[in-house]
């Protein structure tokens, strides 16, 4: 390798240059020649020496907000696409620090500074702004359109008699073909050819226009994909933002690794760090649960926050990324009415937008293990029903909640009992579908602790009773739901009627009680 081999690796952009870049203009041979120890040596010590000056002329340039989350070796590398999006990202990253150099080399200690931010491939975050409904790529003006086009004289043609020059002129046209060039996004190289009297033809120009246009609709491409990548693994870089920002201001110590990845969510563990307000205490170990911001799987839960008085209002009026906001929000408010109960419950940390920070359940990064996880003593199975049955009735009763997603998919082990996680769907009583809700939870719990050979657990119908005190006689499941059916129906006229939402059903055929 040459000197050009060196300063062709401290180049901005490993992407495709003109071939002329790769050629060396002293005509050296372009064949690799072998080459003394020595040689290799003092190659190695040119690099290093021009890191070291680049260092030092740019310190900042730390590739940018890398926290211990992208390093972090637990990070979940089974998604390909994942992988070559994080790359991607990365690599971007680097292209912006690039740019930035470039910026300030120009610009220097001038007092008129020009700025590439448009050229920018990650967009700074701003938690305040509502960049939600702002796509980058509406706000970014098109860096391949002439700002002036350089026109032609109608008749094709300037001058007269032998002087003619038409637009077909060579050298007219070849400059023009230059000039043209400067209209290229500054990624794309071009050399400092602008400045000089550099005539391009037409084949060369149109070449160049080509590829530089086919770069910019790669890069729009993979913008494109990434603003929707949450379909994978929810961290788009929209939510690795915000991760790496609670790191950054140091709420979090750090981030892990992923415990979960569901349909719906993904939930990492990260080790918590200081508040910010003194009043606040970071749980030791945190649990960040990420609501995928695809809506493909919210669809058919709809009906869960659809019809929830609480969201109805705001739900007609929001966008679908709103709206995975308010699963978050729905999960923190829930458990904040349980944890109000004494209920064991994850503690509510804080949420920002789709994100929601609890208190882990677990130890040392080991997450409690689910119920249908766990083999219990006999006495230990006993006594988890007892405290589900309890806690059922606190959260019907105290909370206003029904579950709704209750199972032992959703009920952790840990420190000698039991604790509800999950309750983003979790609604009141009173929802149009609260009680079949109700019903399908007492089915699941029964079920799990008869088959676990607790013989004083309730049958599913009894259990329904006992939490809800509604007193449903029917003797089997057909008729029993066709009762449910018939209270949430009253319900809802009552609804229809008055306009107002029942807070509890009477069990006892009495008027409804009203909560206002
Ligand atoms: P999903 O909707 O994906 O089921 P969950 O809230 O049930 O979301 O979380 C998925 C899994 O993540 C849980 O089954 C549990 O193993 C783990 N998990 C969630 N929250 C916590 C927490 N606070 N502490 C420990 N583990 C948790
Ligand atoms: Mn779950």
């Amino acid at each position: 390798m040459d000197s050009v081999g060196v300063a062709a690796a401290a180049a901005p952009d490993a992407g495709p240059g003109p071939a002329w870049q790769s050629k060396c203009p002293w005509g050296a041979p372009s064949t690799s020649i072998s080459c003394s120890l020595a040689d290799v040596m003092s190659e190695q010590l040119a690099k290093e020496l021009q890191l070291e000056e680049e260092n030092a002329a740019f310190p900042e340039v730390v590739a940018a907000a890398e926290g211990p989350f992208i390093t972090g070796e637990n990070i979940d590398t089974s998604s390909d696409l994942m992988l070559a999006q994080m790359l991607q990202m990365e690599f971007d990253r680097e292209y912006d620090a690039q740019l930035r150099r470039e910026e300030k080399k120009i610009n220097g200690d001038s007092k008129v500074s020009i700025s590439f931010e448009n050229y920018r491939k990650v967009h700074p975050y701003d938690s305040d702004s509502s960049e939600d409904e702002v796509d980058w790529q509406d706000t970014r003006h098109d860096p391949y359109r002439a700002d002036k086009p350089t026109t032609t004289p109608k008749r094709g043609f300037i001058g007269k008699g032998k002087d003619i020059t038409t637009k077909h002129d060579e050298v007219v046209c070849g400059r023009k073909n230059t000039a043209r060039m400067e209209n290229f996004a500054p990624e794309f190289q071009v050399g400092d050819g602008i400045g000089m009297d550099l005539k391009l033809s037409n084949q060369v120009f149109n070449a160049l226009k080509q590829h530089a246009y086919s770069e910019e609709r790669r890069s729009a491409r993979l913008h494109e994909k990434k603003e929707h990548s949450t379909a994978e693994k929810a961290v788009d870089p929209r939510t690795r933002l915000l991760l790496y920002k609670m790191v950054n201001s140091g709420m979090l110590e750090t981030i892990t690794g992923c415990i979960s990845t569901g349909k719906e969510s993904v939930v990492f563990h990260a080790y918590g760090g200081k508040s910010a307000t003194e009043d606040k205490v970071i749980p030791p170990e945190c649990a960040i649960k990420v609501f995928k911001t695809t809506l493909n799987e919210f669809k058919n839960r709809d009906k869960y926050i659809k019809d929830d008085y609480r969201f109805k209002d705001r739900f007609s009026k929001l966008n679908p990324r709103k709206i995975i906001r308010m699963w978050a929000e729905k999960e923190m408010h829930n458990l904040t009415r349980m944890q109000n109960a004494g209920i064991p419950c994850p503690q509510v940390v804080i949420l920002k937008k789709h994100v929601l920070v609890m208190s882990f359940i677990g130890q040392d990064q080991v997450p409690a293990p689910k119920l249908k996880d766990v083999t219990l003593s006999n006495e230990d199975m006993k006594k988890a029903y007892y405290q589900i049955l309890n806690m059922m009735q606190q959260l019907y009763r105290e909370c206003n909640l029904v579950h709704a997603d209750l199972s032992e998919y959703n009920m952790l082990w840990h420190d000698g009992k039991v604790w509800l996680i999950d309750v983003s769907q979790s609604v009141e009583p009173t929802h149009p579908h609260g009680l079949e809700f109700l019903f399908r939870d007492c089915r699941n719990v029964s079920q799990f602790f008869q088959k676990g050979g607790v013989a004083e657990a309730l049958n599913e119908r009894e259990l329904f009773n006992a939490v809800s005190g509604l007193n449903i006689t029917a003797d089997n499941e057909v008729d029993f739901q066709a009762e449910i059916e018939a209270l949430e129906k009253m319900n809802e006229d009552h609804v229809q009627n008055h306009g107002k939402k029942l807070s509890t059903f009477s069990s006892d055929g009495d008027p409804p009680i009203y909560d206002e």
